[in-house]
């Protein structure tokens, strides 16, 4: 399931149109993936991300170097990427980051056993108190017993929830989850949370943010000449193969420069200004 972190690297492709729309050279494709990753870094860091700090807190990479030395993942574990990837699909990480002690208190430790005799109700009204909620929060825990009964269900199929995630691709695998109809489906789970949850127990899943997609699609950086989740996805996984890192560093890094509650740096109203990539991108080389 790491076949993404070892896929020979290349330089990205998509940027060929970029190149040719400045003077052959220009493009974000004309910087090096690692010369890419470290202007990001160092723009970050100008304003006031600690990007490591993020990193560490989602606890995402950490899983993936996790599973890649052969940690094996419980049954809490799916539970809480579950409910993680719920909560943060419709509100901005920074305050979700800063309350998953407290959201571990009140989803008992993510111990399925202990959350089967729980009030989704009461869970919910707890979350919104936390100001973690959303508007599908009611919804979303309503799933919660249903859910807790179907990856009860997967473990004693496959043996364990780390067997079912990695008997097939992570694309595979949260459509699996997402599909509606299909024998494996989560109540409230989505295409998008279904690779989040991936991500959280340490399963390589690119999934760039809508915002993410246009930074590096033909209108920005033009690492990308189509913008769609796929082939952005593709680009994110040539981009971390290239720069031999984790697929979820690339992502998430690019997430941050993005997000409004993160650097706010390539968002709808691009600073520029502040971007160090600005030379190689055909807004802030214009
Ligand atoms: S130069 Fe502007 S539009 Fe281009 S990547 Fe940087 S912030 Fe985004």
């Amino acid at each position: 399931m790491q076949a993404n972190r070892t896929k020979p690297g290349k330089a990205s492709s998509g940027g060929t149109k970029a190149r040719r729309a400045h003077d052959g050279r220009m493009g974000a494709a004309a910087l090096t993936p690692r010369a890419l990753l470290r202007e990001l870094r160092r723009t970050l860091a100008d304003r006031g991300v600690d990007a490591d700090a993020v990193l560490h807190r989602r606890g995402q990479l950490e899983a993936v170097r996790a599973r890649a030395r052969g940690r094996a993942f419980p049954r809490e574990a799916y539970v809480r990427a579950m409910i993680l990837a719920w909560l943060s699909a419709r509100r901005p990480w920074t305050r979700i980051g800063e309350e998953l002690e407290a959201l571990a208190r009140v989803f008992r430790d993510y111990d399925p056993r202990k959350l089967r005799r729980a009030d989704p109700g009461a869970l919910a009204e707890r979350v919104l108190t936390l100001r973690c909620g959303n508007r599908g929060i009611h919804l979303q825990l309503a799933a919660l017993p249903e859910n807790l009964r179907r990856l009860q269900a997967l473990e004693r199929e496959w043996g364990s929830l780390d067997a079912f995630v990695t008997s097939d691709e992570p694309e595979a695998i949260a459509r699996a989850w997402s599909r509606p109809g299909g024998a494996e489906k989560l109540e409230q789970v989505g295409p998008s949370v279904a690779r989040e949850m991936l991500r959280f127990v340490g399963v390589e899943a690119a999934k760039p943010a809508s915002l993410v997609r246009r930074m590096i699609g033909p209108e920005r950086l033009g690492l990308v000449e189509d913008a769609g989740p796929r082939a952005a996805a593709a680009a994110v996984e040539r981009l971390a193969a290239a720069a031999k890192r984790e697929v979820t560093e690339v992502d998430t890094l690019l997430w941050m420069y993005c997000a409004p509650d993160q650097a706010d740096v390539c968002g709808s109203d691009p600073r520029c200004d502040a971007c160090r990539l600005a030379k190689h991108c055909r807004v802030g080389a214009a």
